[in-house]
């Protein structure tokens, strides 16, 4: 671990993310004498650095989310910070500018006083312990070190990147940029030219990649298990509020909450922008939409991908094709039982585990201790919105009350 770690900490923020940044602004805006028993930390060494990247290797002009969307906890802040760059917020809502987006996270930094605040390494492990007859983590970073903190919370972001059951059956036959994740490309470091791309998946992200692919000079053909719609938003901006929330949070089904989260997400979606373009592009030749189309099989040939369907009629056109690549946008899957950080949890602080996500209290506490999570895990509490910026705000408003007031601790002796 850097030289900069603390041996003992307070607050212990493990990532250095949207979710995290908006965490401890919201932290420091109710209690700033937290700011010297707070360590944040990123192998990146820096704030946001996994966003930025994700953002320039899909090549993305433009947030999905609108500008009252971000990590400082004045809503509007965002909106003055572009007074004199309108032209940075995008219909139909003000979405804002990828760069823009970027400095203003930069300002909120710099307006926080965080510039300098992220220990550069990786967490790997976190287990329970006492000290002096208290209750500590004992957090372990990737090269041997180690910090006791009183609190902790995981804002780490993703889960892991979900394959479809036959992509897991193929030999390794192909190169290895031939078959690639979304999450490991990086189209500024593709050479399409004249490639034929096959993209598997019908959210936003293969809509980013078509969109660049083509723009690099390949054609693409988008398969899709169901049909490509438009929708603005990922969830109905309902669940950003009491509109719909007031209704889950009354569900003490957690089977019926999960089942919440998934019919509000309802897969991947295009934006309606985004779902013109690529109509443009396939009146153009350039792009290919095949629906209703399961993959059966794929294999490598010395002409590229043979791809056969399992189901649809559309399936046809992808047998009597061949392609250079085949990308998957199939998205992350998340299974809190194999995120090899809360490894030792389960020993001492077993929770309940539905559809992968694990059961929090309200306040978003692990079982019965100081161990908060943020992003896509607080989904069975937080809603169809956890893994978004807003998801950081509302989980901020779960957590920074039991940091900050003596009366939602938990007792500190053992
Ligand atoms: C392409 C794309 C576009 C998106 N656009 C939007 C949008 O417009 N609006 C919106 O609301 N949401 C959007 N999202 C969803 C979501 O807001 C982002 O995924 C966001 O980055 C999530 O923030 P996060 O802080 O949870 O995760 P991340 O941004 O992934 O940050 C997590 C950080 O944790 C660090 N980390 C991980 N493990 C460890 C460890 N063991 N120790 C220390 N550090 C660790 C990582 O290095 C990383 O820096 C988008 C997602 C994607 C993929």
């Amino acid at each position: 671990m850097s030289d900069r770690c603390p041996k003992a900490v307070d607050v212990a923020v493990v990532g250095a993310g949207p979710q995290a940044l908006t965490l401890v602004t919201h932290l420091l805006q109710k209690k700033k004498s937290l700011r010297d028993r707070l360590a944040i930390f990123d192998p990146a060494g820096t704030w946001m650095q996994h966003w930025k990247e994700q953002f320039a290797a899909l090549d993305i002009p433009h947030l999905r989310s609108p500008a009252v969307h971000h990590p400082d906890p004045d809503p509007y802040a965002l909106r003055r910070f572009a007074t004199s760059r309108s032209t940075e917020l995008f219909p139909p809502y003000d979405l804002p500018g990828t760069r823009l987006f970027e400095e203003f996270c930069e300002d909120v930094v710099r307006r926080w006083e965080l510039s300098d605040r992220v220990i550069p390494t990786r967490i790997t492990h976190i287990e329970p312990t006492k000290y002096r007859g208290t209750r500590r983590f004992r957090l372990e970073s990737a090269e041997g070190s180690t910090c006791l903190a009183r609190r902790v919370v995981l804002a780490t972001g993703e889960g892991l990147p979900n394959f479809p059951d036959w992509v897991k059956s193929l030999p390794p036959l192909h190169p290895p940029d031939a078959l690639q994740h979304s999450n490991h490309i990086d189209l500024r470091r593709s050479h399409l030219q004249q490639r034929r791309v096959l993209i598997v998946g019908s959210g936003l992200t293969s809509g980013h990649l078509a969109i660049g692919a083509v723009k690099r000079g390949a054609t693409v053909t988008m398969v899709a298990r169901r049909e490509f719609y438009g929708k603005l938003f990922d969830a109905d901006p309902g669940w950003l509020g009491p509109k719909y929330l007031k209704g889950f949070h009354a569900e003490r089904d957690w089977d019926k909450r999960a089942a919440m989260v998934r019919s509000a997400r309802n897969g991947g979606s295009l934006t309606p922008a985004i779902l013109l373009k690529l109509r443009q592009l396939a009146r153009q030749g350039k792009v290919e939409f095949v629906e209703n189309c399961q993959i059966a099989t794929a294999a490598w040939t010395n002409s590229g991908w043979r791809v056969e369907a399992a189901l649809g009629e559309s399936g046809k056109t992808l047998s009597s094709q061949r392609f250079d690549r085949l990308w998957l946008a199939t998205g992350t899957h998340f299974d809190i039982r194999q995120n090899p950080l809360l490894a030792a949890m389960w020993e001492t602080h077993p929770v309940p585990v539905v559809g992968g996500l694990p059961v929090l209290s309200d306040r978003l506490r692990w079982g019965n201790c100081e161990l908060f999570l943020m992003g896509a895990w607080t989904a069975l509490q937080v809603g169809p919105v956890a893994r978004n910026l807003y998801g950081g705000k509302l989980a901020s408003e779960c957590i920074v009350p039991a940091l900050t007031k003596a009366s939602l601790a938990l007792p500190v002796s053992v």
